[in-house]
């Protein structure tokens, strides 16, 4: 008996480090990611009802040659442990800015930029002066940048008078309120911090019309997301919209804005900027 507790001892050890190696490797790897040109941002166009982009997501892309892609929903997490995020957040929001500016003199109509922002990073009092810097230099116009942040940033820092919130919009940027209800949101939250776009969880926006037997639908949670939006006089921005129906139904529910891969997948630079140019010259 004691021989196998060893073993199995030993066994968990094993994993234990093979899973260690792989987030230091990955670690080390992070962490030249932006020197190496490693990563790119992604923009997902946001469209009205009659078609038009009113606003884009930008999204980190990091292709490495040994790991090949790696999604977000890893790298993002490990950035936030060993804090690379600043680095990293600084870099994705200095660029999107910067290429976001050179659109948005093309275009007729403003176009929002949304960045994510991590709750780590609104944790730090660093993030307000290098927004500050951001808009300086880049020359977007203010109130075309939208941050979005998460439910449970809001928690970390759970006294409202303490988030850099109010700092921030102070700058004249937006503030969006991302994977709304999908955490332990307080509707006070609403009432006590400036917060100007709800978006609506693709999470609920898939099961609108479940197509497995079983499935509550999530029209009810929808509508009143959308009704509490549109009575608070906030936007709305539905995401993960995949299906025509899924965009008219929202759109009968009184919700305007719609992402997803229905109208367009996140792309490079390059292809949103031939998608801005049609619509400028249509
Ligand atoms: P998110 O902010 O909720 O971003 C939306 C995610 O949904 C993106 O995944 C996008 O590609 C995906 N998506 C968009 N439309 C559809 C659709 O119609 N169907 C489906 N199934 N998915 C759709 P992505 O790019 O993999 O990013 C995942 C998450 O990683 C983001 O979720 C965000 O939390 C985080 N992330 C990405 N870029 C950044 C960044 O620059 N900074 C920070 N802090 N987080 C980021
Ligand atoms: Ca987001
Ligand atoms: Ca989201
Ligand atoms: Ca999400």
């Amino acid at each position: 008996a004691k021989a196998g507790g060893g073993n199995a001892i030993q066994c968990t050890t094993l994993t234990l480090s093979e899973a260690a190696f792989e987030r230091q490797q990955m670690d080390a790897f992070l962490g030249e990611s932006l020197v190496k040109n490693e990563m790119r941002i992604f923009y997902q166009p946001q469209f009205n009802m009659e078609g038009h982009i009113v606003g884009m997501e930008a999204l980190l892309r990091w292709q490495h040659p040994v790991l090949g892609a790696v999604p977000p929903s890893k790298f993002i997490p490990l950035a936030e442990e060993n804090l690379f995020i600043h680095t990293l957040g600084e870099w994705a929001l200095n660029n999107a800015c910067r290429q976001a500016a050179i659109w948005q003199a093309l275009s007729p109509r403003p176009i929002k930029l949304a960045v994510n922002v991590s709750p780590v990073q609104l944790a730090s009092p660093r993030l307000v002066d290098y927004v500050a810097r951001t808009l300086r230099e880049s020359r977007l116009s203010h109130s075309c940048l939208e941050l979005e942040i998460t439910e449970s940033s809001l928690l970390k820092n759970s006294d409202p008078r303490h988030t850099p919130l109010h700092d921030l919009k102070a700058l004249g940027v937006r503030i969006g309120l991302d994977d709304f209800g999908t955490g332990y949101s307080s509707l006070s939250y609403l009432q006590q911090l400036p917060i100007d776009t709800l978006k609506i969880d693709q999470a609920f926006v898939r099961n609108m019309h479940p197509d497995r037997p079983g499935v509550i639908s999530s029209n009810p949670i929808v509508q009143t997301i959308v009704n509490l939006g549109n009575n608070l006089g906030l936007s709305l921005v539905a995401e993960g919209v995949e299906t025509q129906a899924q965009k008219e139904t929202l759109h009968a529910m009184g919700c305007h804005s719609f992402q997803g891969y229905l109208m367009g997948r996140p792309m490079e630079a390059a292809a949103m900027g031939i998608h801005l140019e049609t619509q400028i010259n249509t």
